[in-house]
């Protein structure tokens, strides 16, 4: 073989992830109409293929859930074990490679380009043995997409649900994509899709098919990345939380357009909460905090601050948060999507502030001590995207 290896990205993503944790633990259970929820919460947040069939979808009022399919089994959303299942899950994928993106409690990247020069048919195999082993040791089904980058290998991987393996050949990205429905490309909602579809863009193909104007018109400033998008492009490292990071970012796509200020202020500033934690175990410090807001139709602005010290602190970038939203969503539309950048990371020592360095201190203890709390609770660093995702959000 040659000296670059083939590029190889799987993107793994669980099977009806709780209801699967529930089946393992109960096989009783399989092949039921089985919905994991909340009572209080009221919301389906995972519902077995059985009980989607049955008209069961997520997130749907628990009461609904229950109307439209009687004989469902609600199964109370448990805390803690989704957690460790997911843990138990990841850690077979590293057994492979220590090139593992933890996106979610349920979904991840695997590079297995640099694993071993292999061809194409080896990195198949070695995909396929994962399935096949996460099944054999945990019970839990899982879908996997196989492509040359995290943009194809998320889309081959809900293709064929549950139990999917698509493989997409290098050099194919944009052939695999060009026939697909249009909602099946990362970031396009049902209501985007709606109109993208009342404008005649149904599958991805019809994308390629506009001129540069016309995309312009439709997509705003967010243009260029939607026709990256749709021929398959995507450069983007898998990145693991052992490797030196040059930001710290997190981004919540909503499930329904949000127009509430504070709400999105809340999801943002709970950004900045799931991020510190990795920043102080990482023992950096950062500076610029960057807030992004983008629309349903990809126009997209963002506004970011720098402070004139670097920070570990929560406290010290809350205030920031509305003043940057502010200026960032100048259109009152409601978004689609919020995303928080901590960047300016610096792991020098820091100066001291005299008077507000033992206050300073406290602080940080005390948050130190919060990690702590959250890493024995079993929601840290591990479960960081599942947090601000919710237990309401689980797909697939
Ligand atoms: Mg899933």
């Amino acid at each position: 073989m040659s000296a670059s290896p083939l590029p190889a990205i799987v993107h793994l993503d669980a099977d009806a992830f709780f209801v699967s944790v529930e089946q393992s633990l109960n096989p009783a259970l399989r092949g039921k109409k089985v919905a994991v929820g909340g009572r209080e919460r009221g919301i389906i947040s995972s519902a077995s293929y059985e009980a989607r069939a049955c008209g069961v979808y997520t997130p749907m009022p628990t009461a609904r859930a229950l109307r439209v399919c009687p004989d469902l089994i609600l199964v109370h959303h448990g805390s803690g074990k989704y957690g460790e299942y997911s843990r138990r899950m990841f850690d077979l994928c590293e057994e492979l490679t220590p090139l593992v993106e933890r996106r979610s409690i349920d979904e991840g990247y695997i590079d297995l380009g640099p694993r071993g020069h292999g061809t194409q048919a080896e990195i198949v195999a070695v995909a396929g043995g994962l399935q096949r082993r996460i099944w054999d040791e945990l019970q839990i089904p899982v879908s996997l997409g196989v492509a040359t980058n995290k943009l194809v290998s998320a889309v081959a991987s809900k293709l064929q649900k549950p139990h999917g393996f698509v493989v997409v050949p290098p050099g194919g990205e944009a052939e695999f994509l060009a026939p697909l429905d249009i909602g099946r490309l990362p970031g396009v909602g049902p209501k985007t899709e709606a109109s993208l579809k009342a404008l005649g863009i149904a599958r991805v193909a019809d994308i390629l098919a506009r001129g540069e104007a016309e995309l312009q018109a439709i997509f705003g400033s967010g243009w260029l990345e939607m026709l990256a998008a749709a021929r398959g492009e995507d450069d983007s490292p898998v990145e693991t939380e052992h490797e030196e990071a040059k930001s710290y970012s997190q981004q919540e796509t909503f499930a329904r357009d949000i127009g509430d200020f504070e709400e999105i202020e809340r999801v943002a500033k709970g950004m900045i909460d799931a991020l510190m934690p990795q920043i102080r175990a990482d023992g950096k410090r950062v500076r610029t905090v960057t807030v992004k807001a983008r629309y349903p139709n990809f126009e997209h602005a963002s506004a970011a601050h720098t402070l004139p010290e670097s920070s570990d602190l929560e406290t010290a970038f809350y205030p920031w948060v509305a003043p940057l939203l502010r200026k960032a969503w100048t259109k009152r539309r409601p978004l689609r999507l919020v995303s928080v950048k901590l960047s300016g990371v610096d792991d020098g020592p820091r100066q001291l502030d005299l008077f507000g360095a033992a206050d300073d201190e406290r602080r940080k203890r005390l948050a130190s001590a919060v990690d702590v709390l959250k890493a024995r609770r079993g929601d840290g660093a591990v479960m960081r995207g599942a947090q601000l995702r919710g237990p309401g959000r689980e797909r697939g």
